[in-house]
């Protein structure tokens, strides 16, 4: 391959020009093969920073991302074969409550997920806070827990989509992470090359949000959608609110308890409203139920039966975890210093704001989360939002606790609280659980 090759591309890129299926393939090929520099991949990011991608540029590029590495082949397994993505935010412990169960209702789930990276939480973390807990499970031995269990929860296998690594190192460095086909070819590369045949993405918006406004994750959403589609795949999108964390709990071990009591059936609200309808669409896709009112029904009576507890001990147990902290969730770690931050004001007041950003930011700063990839966490650490925007609070009613290391990380984090929860004299209405659903009715014309 001649570096000269590439300039024209770069320079029609650059011009707003449209990119072929084979040139797109060629130079991704040649970029993971070391043959294309990074200056010059990094010049192309940036046109299609600015230029965008059409359609037929961004599936021709989720495909090449795809052909970098292996792919996942579900064919004999037996159960129909689901997946999910959560562009990530602050308390979403959402696959650990959603993966037992559909597995119980007889699907095949291979979570793969990721670390936390700044004030946003990983899975990874949290199911580490589980003594003994393996996230590792080779691609080989995944088959076997998968015909046993129905499902794995796992890390990010560095053998599908390596491409994805390297381009986005690049990426990070060059200011060209904000770039919606960029970001889409990223999240379903790994969602196509993980084999599912049906897709729910939970696309956040809010502070807590990669995405802030929900204008701009709607149209994340239907990128992803009309990627999925393309490929063959079933896919749907919910965009749901990080306005305030999910559920109450923010940090990996509180997050865990706050999963596995939502699985018993006495989780916050808003977390099982979120796993009723990202696991609805996933058993309406996949033909489990076809009927959203039978998928509801379904979803809470394997929580009711204990069906969905049960399966997730058996997970835990496959993948070398106590799975005795699914009946008693003491085992996991607990942090020294618990400090409770109380309302103060001499009036009732309404929670007007329980910004989520600052709320991850303030767990982060206590030990929860990473600053840098590769930092450690401490899985003990963390906190648990005892009030939700709209809930009306009298002097001495608990805003949050706090669950620290020391009385003085405690102290720093109570201060980040009080900023971070705004409080009004008048009445504020709770937010909604309210989602808005994209799939391919909703995409209209070309896909
Ligand atoms: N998440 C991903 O997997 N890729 C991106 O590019 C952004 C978010």
């Amino acid at each position: 391959m001649s570096t000269h090759g590439v300039v024209p591309l770069i320079e029609r890129k650059k011009n707003g020009g449209e990119l072929t299926a084979d040139e797109i393939a060629w130079l991704l090929r040649g970029y993971v093969a070391g043959e294309v520099p990074d200056y010059q991949l990094s010049a192309w990011l940036m046109a299609v920073r600015w230029r965008g991608m059409t359609q037929g540029e961004t599936l021709a590029m989720t495909r090449a991302m795809v052909a970098s590495g292996r792919e996942l082949e579900w064919s004999g397994i037996g159960r129909p074969t689901v997946d999910k993505h959560s562009t990530g935010g602050v308390g979403d412990k959402t696959s650990i409550v959603l993966v037992p169960l559909m597995a119980a209702a007889g699907a095949a789930f291979v979570k793969m997920s990721g670390r936390g990276l700044g004030h946003t939480g990983g899975t990874l973390d949290k199911l580490e806070s589980i003594a003994g807990f393996r996230v590792d499970v080779p691609l080989d031995e995944m088959r076997g827990q998968v015909e046993r269990v129905g499902a794995a929860l796992v890390g990010q296998s560095p053998e599908l989509v390596p491409a994805d690594g390297k381009l986005y190192a690049l990426r990070d460095v060059t200011a060209t992470v904000d770039s919606v086909p960029l970001i889409a070819s990223s999240i379903m590369s790994k969602k196509l090359a993980g084999g599912a045949n049906s897709v729910v993405l939970d696309v956040k918006w809010g502070s807590g949000a990669f995405m802030t406004s929900v204008e701009d994750a709607r149209i994340l959403a239907a990128e992803l959608v009309r990627i999925g589609e393309g490929a063959g795949r079933a896919t749907r999108a919910v965009l749901s609110s990080m306005r305030e964390p999910l559920g109450r709990a923010v940090g990996n071990a509180l997050e865990v308890r706050e999963a596995i009591e939502t699985l018993h059936g006495r989780g916050p609200a808003d977390l099982w409203a979120l796993t009723l309808e990202l696991g609805s669409h996933l058993l309406q896709m996949s033909g489990i139920e076809p009927h959203r009112d039978a998928a509801h029904a379904r979803l809470a009576e394997l929580r009711d039966s204990g069906a969905g507890a049960r399966k997730l001990a058996e997970l835990v147990t496959a993948q070398h975890g106590d799975a005795r902290v699914v009946d008693d969730p003491s085992l996991l770690p607990a942090a020294p210093v618990m400090v409770t931050v109380e309302a103060e004001d001499a009036e009732p007041r309404w929670v007007a704001e329980a910004d989520a950003r600052s709320i991850g930011d303030a767990a982060l700063l206590l030990g929860a989360g990473r600053r840098k990839k590769g930092d450690p966490v401490d899985p003990a650490v963390g906190i648990v939002m005892r009030a939700r925007i709209g809930d009306r609070v009298e002097r001495g009613h608990p805003l949050a606790e706090v669950h620290a290391r020391t009385q003085a990380d405690a102290e720093g984090a109570v201060r980040a609280l009080r900023a971070a929860i705004a409080l009004s004299p008048d009445p504020v209405r709770a937010a909604a659980d309210a989602y808005e659903v994209i799939g391919k009715e909703q995409l209209g014309g070309a896909s």
